[in-house]
């Protein structure tokens, strides 16, 4: 599906663009054996997407975006955790912060659990119940055509290997007592 919205970055901007990006991580997904993975995969995406539609539903009319236009625009990444979304809408600087809220409506978190490890931990390897946390970041970054024609999107903002190790830099910094590192204005949210 092509995006009028990105093609003209990459025309106009050579892909240059301004991005919010809303990083979604399942707690303790990494820990998991990968049939459980599969399973947290399966209420996952379904949450990812449900979100996604419902804050395309309720901001079309907000942007010069039809509704298949609006959902074309919008970039999903997978990371090692779960997945980043990525919203490049100047006209539009709270998109980011929507999708967060639609999040929260659609996610129904795990309130009650006969499963002791899972109330403990917010995760174990005998449910497909999860928890996620959601962070969003703010940017700037490349957006291209990728080799399956879709596509891709590049930079700091969004590299998820990179902020794996600034978090995990950071909690060190954290168990030393020292002040965190610089690195983009970050809203956490878990629920
Ligand atoms: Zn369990």
């Amino acid at each position: 599906m092509t995006s009028r919205h990105l093609e003209s970055r990459i025309t106009h901007n050579y892909g240059s663009v301004a991005m919010h990006v809303v990083f979604i991580d399942i707690v303790g997904y990494e820990k998991r054996k990968p049939a459980m993975q599969c399973e947290v995969l399966r209420g996952f995406i379904p949450l990812i997407n449900h979100s996604l539609r419902r804050l395309a539903e309720n901001y079309a009319s907000r942007v010069p975006l039809d509704l298949e236009e609006l959902s074309s625009s919008i970039l999903k990444v997978t990371t090692t955790e779960g997945v980043a979304v990525v919203f490049t809408f100047e006209q539009w600087p709270s998109a980011a912060h929507d999708f967060v809220q639609c999040l929260e409506h659609t996610h129904v978190a795990p309130q009650r659990h006969e499963c002791r490890r899972f109330t403990r931990d917010k995760w174990c390897d005998c449910h497909g119940d999860f928890h996620i946390a959601t962070e969003v970041r703010q940017g700037t970054g490349f957006v291209y055509r990728d080799a399956n024609d879709g596509y891709g999107v590049a930079g700091s903002t969004v590299d998820f290997h990179r902020r794996s190790r600034e978090l995990e830099f950071e909690g060190e910094l954290v168990g030393v007592g020292s002040a965190p590192p610089l690195r983009p204005p970050v809203l956490h949210l878990e629920l």
